[in-house]
Formats: structure tokens, C-alpha cells, sequence
């Protein structure tokens, strides 16, 4: 049976970075609707993984919309901080998701482990699961990653997040350096993406 293709999608997240990125993503004969339209405040984030934290965003939101729809849950892990801040990335920015402050959290605790970590190559990688929810309850989740280390310092004004203090592997400029064109190619969205993109 032909598959049916998608023409209306609706994107799980209040995140106007994110937003962004998702749209860029989806083909552009897909009409996309967002929460705002709809006054939907997200749901809260209580899953353990990023693959269950998107399905639970997917679904709250195609729940309440009756919509097919799509959700990411994304995070930077660090290796030196076991992970995290991972799945608690937007947590570190406090109630006010301030990533100045999320970022400044990095440093700290980066301090606190090793107070030399700033003359070593400090591994991390921004991962990403993309779940598409359909009202039928069919699930399709897919996870995206993308290597690099983590900077002394933020460099660049661009994206949005941890991007100033991220550089991916066998670059030389921050996510947050670089044109936005440039890190969409390269990034974990999109890594996820490209494993999603025929179930659309
Ligand atoms: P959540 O998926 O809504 O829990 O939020 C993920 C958080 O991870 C964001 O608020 C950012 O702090 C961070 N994050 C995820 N993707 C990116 C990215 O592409 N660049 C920078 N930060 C990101």
C-alpha cells in the first residue's frame, strides 16, 4: 500500500530556538502548526531518556490538538560531568531557561571536578530524539548526536542554548560561530532527521 504522505504537522515544543531549527528541517510542502496558535503550555519533562521525554512531548501534544505531530528532546552531554547536564539541559538555565547561566553552570562544575579542565580537551556531544506521534497512537522515535568539546570561553552570538560553547569535531568554530546554514547541515537534529524523514 503507498505510504500517505504528511500535509499538516504540528511542532511539540514552546522553544523558539528549537521551533526554528524543526521547521527548517520539515519539507516545505508540509504546512506546520505551532502551540502558540493553539495557547498549549508543554508538558512536563519527568522521562529519564531523551527518547522518552519526546515521545512523552509528542503525545501530549497530538493528545491535545488531535494533530499528527513532531517533538524533539535534546540535550549536551559532557563527558567529564558524567553526562549531564543532559536530559536537565534547559533545567540549567532555572526558571527563566537562561542560558548564560546554564552555560556558567558548565564552567562551575566543570571547576569544581578538575580545576585544570580548562587546559584539556573536554569531550561532549549535543544529542537529539525526534518522535513523530500520530492520533492513531503509531510512534516513530530516532536519536541524532553530534561530537565535539566544549570551549574555555563563549564564542559567538549565534543559535541559541549551550551553541556558544560548542565545537564539533573537526571544526574549528562554535555552533554558536558559525552560520546557522552551516550547523543545521552538521548537527543533531538533523542527524536524527535524516533517520525520521521517510515516515513523513
Ligand atoms: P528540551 O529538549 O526542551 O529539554 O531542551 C533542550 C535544551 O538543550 C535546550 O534548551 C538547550 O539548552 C539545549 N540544546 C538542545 N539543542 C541545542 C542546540 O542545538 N544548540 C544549543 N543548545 C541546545
Amino acid at each position: 500500500m503507498k505510504k500517505k504522505n504528511i500535509l499538516e504537522i504540528f511542532i511539540g515544543s514552546n522553544n523558539p530556538g528549537k521551533i526554528k531549527e524543526i521547521k527548517r528541517l520539515l519539507p516545505k510542502n508540509i504546512k506546520v502548526i505551532l502551540p502558540k496558535y493553539f495557547k498549549i503550555k508543554s508538558p512536563t519533562e519527568n522521562g529519564k531518556t531523551f527518547i522518552k521525554n519526546s515521545i512523552l512531548k509528542a503525545k501530549y501534544f497530538s493528545k491535545k490538538t488531535g494533530k499528527i505531530c513532531i517533538a524533539d528532546d535534546s540535550g549536551l552531554e559532557i563527558d567529564k560531568l558524567n553526562k549531564l547536564p543532559g536530559i536537565y539541559s534547559a533545567r540549567w538555565g532555572g526558571k527563566k531557561k537562561d542560558f548564560n547561566l546554564a552555560i556558567y553552570k558548565v564552567f562551575n562544575e566543570l571547576k569544581k571536578i578538575d580545576k585544570n579542565w580548562n587546559k584539556k580537551k573536554i569531550r561532549a556531544r549535543f544529542v537529539c530524539a525526534l518522535t513523530v506521534y500520530w492520533p492513531n497512537g503509531k510512534t516513530v522515535s530516532r536519536l541524532g548526536k553530534v561530537e565535539g568539546t566544549i570551549t574555555t570561553s563563549k564564542k559567538g552570538h549565534r543559535g541559541f542554548g549551550y551553541d556558544p560553547i560548542f565545537i564539533p569535531l573537526g571544526k574549528k568554530l562554535t555552533f554558536g560561530q558559525m552560520a546557522s546554514f552551516q550547523k543545521y547541515k552538521i548537527d543533531h537534529r538533523m542527524n536524527a532527521y535524516k533517520k525520521i524523514k521517510k515516515f513523513l
